[in-house]
């Protein structure tokens, strides 16, 4: 096994998500699959067994307590880099229609070549959020939107809120010092039609804390949003 699978299956359990056999396999397939591009691709820093099975699938199926992800939900996993979170939730939730979005179309390359060699199909999507979030067939077009470890939260939710519908969630994916964060992203969130109805903390058997900061679309986004990236980066919300 290429991952610790006794560790992912606790870990879930903890979350209340179950995991079938299949499941399991695909999880070390992905496993295997990520180890080997990762000897010729920086992908990730994390390679050892624990470590994958719980920084990396525990840590991204943990999206899946933080909201109703209805049977064939569209969602987006924004900056997905080796395809966190957006692979596993896909391998747990195999009906979702996943879009998965990166600006580095080497890592998409990986990622579409890993979902192919699993049996899954997302929608791969090589573009900048800034950028896609104005296009009109993804501007406010899904569901849920997920994002873990890809920018602060102010800056964040400028990236992801722009693709939530009215009345779907935005699921930000942080370790530690979360709370900080808030403080700091309350205009955006306010500003992009956003409004903050959950945060859950939690820890995985790694014992680092996790939270999840759901923020729903409670109204339209305006249209000067977002802003194109120079702006975004000189003069953050
Ligand atoms: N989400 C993955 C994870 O948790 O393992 C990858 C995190 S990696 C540190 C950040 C990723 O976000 C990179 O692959 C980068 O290319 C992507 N990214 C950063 N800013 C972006 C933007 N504005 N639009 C699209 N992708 C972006």
């Amino acid at each position: 096994m290429y991952y610790n699978s006794a560790l992912l299956l606790a870990d879930a359990e903890k979350l209340g998500i179950s995991l079938s056999d299949d499941a399991l396999a695909k999880f070390d397939l992905l496993a295997h699959l990520m180890i080997e591009q990762n000897k010729t691709m920086n992908l990730t820093a994390i390679t050892d067994p624990d470590g994958i099975a719980v920084k990396h699938f525990a840590d991204s199926i943990s999206a899946l307590t933080a909201a109703d992800f209805e049977l064939g939900a569209r969602v987006l996993d924004v900056g997905t880099g080796a395809g966190f979170p957006g692979l596993p939730l896909l391998i747990v939730r195999p009906d979702l229609k996943l879009t998965m979005l990166d600006s580095t179309a080497k890592k998409l390359k990986y990622v579409s070549s890993a979902a192919e060699s699993l049996g899954l199909s997302p929608e791969i999507l090589h573009a900048r959020a800034e950028e896609a979030g104005r296009k009109p067939e993804y501007r406010e077009g899904f569901d849920v939107v997920c994002s873990r470890a890809v920018a602060a939260l102010n800056v964040l939710c400028e990236y992801c809120l722009p693709f939530v519908k009215v009345g779907g969630c935005f699921i930000a994916m942080k370790s530690a010092k979360a709370g900080e964060e808030i403080e700091q992203a309350q205009a955006a969130i306010k500003l992009l039609g956003g409004k903050i109805t959950d945060e859950k903390s939690f820890k995985l058997s790694d014992g680092g804390e996790r939270n999840l900061i759901v923020i729903k679309k409670i109204s339209h986004i305006p249209p000067k949003y977002p802003r194109v990236s120079a702006q975004i980066a000189k003069k953050p919300l």
